[in-house]
């Protein structure tokens, strides 16, 4: 009998993104009764050199396809899910993504994983839901409000309701827990029922007004298909309300909606805007959230059980079903760019999800970036305009201090000093905006001209007070003892230049010992619920002088500050960064914002050594949008972004001269073969260029031709990856939003 031809077996094959620092997916084998269960999306467990590592199947190869004989697969460990957590949309998108930042598969696909799943968690979760013991107890909780609070919200709900929600609704743990121990509720483990809860609104919308009537009808007009928008709204023109009215039609189909906001904007009161207006499940993605909360938000945003999904820069990766509709407001904020490992705009990965998902994307604020002007004047963006101040409240005027010539006491001028008195004794409130935090940012001998630096850095160290005295670098973080005479000369004087929000709080107190100063940096609110004890004291009508540095800037509805203070933002017109001009221009007009909100008229004062500065007199004679118009010809004249593409390399090692030969090496490789399109910058010393002890070295890239741009970047950028010295840090930073 002649022999059969030999038919190998079949070998099942899945490409697995793998989180390690790899470009591609990975090949594992498993059994046919595997392969066959194996979902693009799922996740496995995979053995890599001697870890086991949680991946995703990105591929099922088909039986067929080429083996490479010099490759020895490994099997798969385990199939972790039955069915995909991230769907093909979402898929694509971390594929893209990791394409064009250029970016490990691997390690982008875990960045959009809550962290329990990220560590092979199983998906099931139990919920805790909550049920009434004794329905009859009003009598044992006379003395608890919040007690009194939880029962009545567990009475209304027979049948239980999960731990989440009550937590959302304002109602603690400990109070359950307290209500557990007198035998009158009980904690049960449950599967978690993600059927969705349809939205039914909860409050009436408010009349709109003219402009605001247009942008909701104009964007209404494009549901169901892919349109980018830019709600350009003066502060306080009534873009949320413009948002909510947009979203009520888009839930009212059952539809989920994607609300994105800067880290430091989601506040209680801007989910309470949400929660107010529609019933629904929100669910909430931001970093505190603890592990399980966060996945349970990250499920009911999968599963299509929240309608609402509000988070920060990472929440544009949430698997969504039923998405219709993306908002993005305070569009300008630097806090949707991440700035290390993964560096995604989530503002462009946004507008190409929204393509993706044929919907709509709203991107909104009072002081746009440059780029999204860009955008809107090549039409693809279409912009609505917002111009007045919804409510009775008009526009604060700016007025500038010439530093220079004015009288001054404690480093405020006379006249600010006046005004302040003036708005105090009308019972107003007044904010004071300084970026630096700590007492003085330079600490220096009378004598011969010491100055307190850093070590390790090409910086001043701050001086500290509280809580002790001590010298802190805002680089590296190295602390030290502030010396008690010049280290130098040993002079018995030592004194400070400048000013941190600890000595002007000092100075405000000196000044106006009648009044109440309270400091609002990252110092004084780290402790948890005191920004919300801050925010209610400012919410009811009593004089006070608000202190801050960026954090008082963003979005905050401050009724009755009828005066803002601008004292030192010289360094950002002196700054020589691209976007410098345009991020102190979006820092004045936001801080301006805050003033006058209420009923009366606002007026805003600005100290500078530099009231010629072009800058200031285009805001002060016209405003923002003048400024982003000549902004965006001075930038098309000289060919920067977003008129060319550019990507940052960034080199650190211990020796400038390694960095810069190194990246010079391969600038000119790069020259040489990349058809003149790419315009090389550098290696230049990055702005601080040591820092933390180590040297930074920059090499910037800039073509009209995305495309090809990027093409040339990808060989090359893997290639100088292969060829670094092992002591030297690379980083590639695609459309880089900072210079430093
Ligand atoms: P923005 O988001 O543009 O800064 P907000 O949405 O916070 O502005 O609106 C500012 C204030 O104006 C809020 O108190 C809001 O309730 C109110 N407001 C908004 N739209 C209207 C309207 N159509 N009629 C009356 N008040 C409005
Ligand atoms: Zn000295
Ligand atoms: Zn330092």
């Amino acid at each position: 009998m002649p022999n059969s031809p030999v038919h190998p077996a079949p070998i099942y094959r899945v490409r697995v993104a793998v989180p390690v620092y790899l470009y591609d997916g990975f090949d594992y084998m498993l059994s046919a009764a595997e392969y066959q269960q194996a979902a693009v999306g799922a996740r496995v467990l995979v053995s890599f050199g001697r870890q086991n590592l949680v991946g995703i199947i990105i591929e099922k190869l088909p039986p067929d396809h080429p083996l490479d004989p010099k490759i020895k697969l490994k099997a798969i460990s385990e199939l972790l899910d039955q069915q995909p957590i991230l769907d093909q949309k979402v898929l694509t998108l971390l594929t893209w993504s990791a394409q064009y930042y250029q970016f490990p598969i691997g390690e982008v696909m875990h960045s959009a994983l809550p962290s329990l799943l990220r560590q092979g968690r199983p998906y099931n979760l139990l919920a805790r839901m909550w049920k009434l013991l004794d329905d009859q107890a009003e009598a044992k909780l006379k003395r608890s409000e919040k007690q009194q609070e939880a029962y009545k919200v567990l009475k209304l709900h027979p049948s239980g309701t999960s731990e989440n929600i009550l937590n959302l609704a304002g109602i603690e743990t400990a109070t359950l827990k307290a209500l557990e121990k007198k035998q009158i509720c009980y904690c049960d483990l449950e599967q978690q029922d993600f059927s969705p809860v349809p939205m039914t609104l909860a409050q009436m919308p408010l009349t709109p007004n003219s402009d605001q009537k247009r942008a909701i009808e104009t964007v209404l007009k494009a549901q169901h298909r892919y349109q980018a928008f830019l709600l350009d709204g003066l502060t306080g023109s009534g873009k949320t309300e413009v948002y909510l009215q947009i979203m009520q039609e888009v839930l009212k189909q059952g539809k989920q909606v994607l609300v994105l906001v800067p880290e430091i904007g989601l506040t209680p009161q801007t989910i309470s805007r949400f929660q107010s207006r529609f019933h629904c499940h929100i669910a909430l993605l931001h970093s505190g959230l603890n592990d399980s909360k966060r996945l349970q938000a990250w499920q009911a945003a999968q599963t299509g059980k929240a309608s609402i999904i509000l988070g920060t820069r990472s929440a544009i990766y949430t698997p969504l079903p039923n998405l219709g509709l993306i908002i993005l407001d305070e569009e300008h904020d630097l806090s949707f760019k991440q700035q290390e490992g993964f560096r995604y705009h989530a503002r462009d990965v946004a507008l190409y999800r929204a393509h993706l998902e044929h919907c709509p994307v709203i991107l909104g604020s009072a002081t746009p970036s440059i780029d999204s002007y860009a955008l809107t004047e090549q039409g693809k963006m279409i912009r609505l305009e917002l111009n007045q101040r919804a409510g009775p409240a008009l526009m604060p005027k700016i007025h500038i201090i010439d530093l220079k010539v004015a009288q001054k006491q404690q480093g405020l001028s006379l006249l600010l000093i006046q005004e302040i008195k003036k708005r105090l004794q009308k019972k107003e409130q007044v904010l004071i905006f300084l970026n630096r935090r700590g007492y003085a940012p330079v600490l220096v001998c009378d004598s011969c001209g010491w100055q307190a630096q850093c070590p390790h850095c090409d910086a001043n160290f701050t001086l500290h007070h509280s809580p002790y005295t001590h010298l802190h670098c805002h680089h590296c973080g190295t602390i030290q003892r502030k010396p008690e005479q010049c280290p130098q000369c040993q002079h018995n004087e030592l004194k400070t230049l400048g000013m941190g929000t600890a000595k002007v709080e000092e100075n405000l107190q000196q000044l106006f010992p009648d009044y109440d100063v309270v400091r609002v940096d990252r110092d004084s609110t780290s402790r948890v619920g005191s920004w919300q004890k801050i925010y209610d004291r400012i919410q009811t009508s009593q004089p006070l002088i608000l202190l801050g540095t960026q954090m008082l800037a963003k979005g905050h509805h401050f009724p009755y500050v009828t005066l803002v203070a601008i004292l030192d933002i010289d360094a950002g017109l002196l700054s020589v960064d691209i976007r410098a001009p345009e991020r102190t221009a979006q820092l004045i007009v936001q801080v301006a914002g805050r003033a006058g909100r209420g009923e009366h008229k606002g007026d805003v004062y600005l100290q500078t050594l530099r009231p010629d500065h072009p800058l200031l007199s285009t805001l002060v004679e016209q405003d923002y949008r003048a400024f982003a118009r000549q902004t965006l010809k001075e930038r098309q004249a000289a060919l920067l972004p977003p008129f060319r593409y550019t990507a940052l390399i960034r080199c650190e090692s211990k020796s400038q001269e390694q960095n810069q030969q190194f990246l010079q090496q391969h600038a000119q490789w790069l020259r040489e073969n990349s058809e003149q399109l790419i315009d090389i910058w550098g290696p230049i010393p990055a702005p601080m260029e040591r820092k933390a002890g180590r040297y930074q070295a920059h090499l910037v890239l800039l073509s009209q031709d995305r495309a090809r741009l990027h093409f040339y970047l990808r060989a090359w950028w893997q290639n100088m990856l292969h060829h670094k010295p092992s002591n030297m840090k690379l980083s590639l930073d695609i459309d880089p939003q900072e210079f430093s």
